[in-house]
């Protein structure tokens, strides 16, 4: 089945400018902003500006330079963010829900950036 992006999600608007975000960095292919009901004191989304659904969306049909430019720029903001923990940060955690199964809210691919406190197990008991 094809991946079938909704351009009037709510990232695909904020992209547009739409509606507000506050940003935490922008590169030429990625956005990372706060997010609006943080779950911890750090609560980044992280996302492509490209139009992909989800994680496998954007790894098989993205540009090496987008995912490039994704992945390092989830990596520059732990480190504006002091969270590296091989640089004496506390950490963090990503995550990236896609589909019914994760309870994905918006369809646009994000990742999550957590920290801040201590987040406990990767997931609670079913
Ligand atoms: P998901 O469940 O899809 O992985 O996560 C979607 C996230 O987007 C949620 O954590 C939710 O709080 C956040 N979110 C939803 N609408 C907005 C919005 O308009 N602005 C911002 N900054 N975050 C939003």
């Amino acid at each position: 089945m094809a991946y079938s992006y909704d351009p009037q999600n709510i990232f695909a608007r904020i992209l547009r400018g739409e509606i507000p975000n506050n940003t935490v960095m922008e590169t030429e292919h990625t956005l990372a902003f706060a997010d609006i009901f943080p779950q911890a004191p750090v609560h980044v989304l992280v996302i492509p500006k490209g139009p992909y659904v989800c994680a496998d969306h954007f790894g098989l049909a993205a540009t090496d330079a987008e995912i490039v430019d994704f992945n390092r720029t989830i990596a520059k903001i732990c480190a504006q963010l002091d969270l590296q923990p091989g640089e004496g940060g506390q950490g963090y955690r990503t995550i990236s829900n896609a589909g019914d199964v994760a309870a994905q809210e918006v369809p646009h691919y994000h990742v999550h950036i957590l920290s801040g406190r201590p987040l406990g197990r990767m997931l609670q008991p079913a």
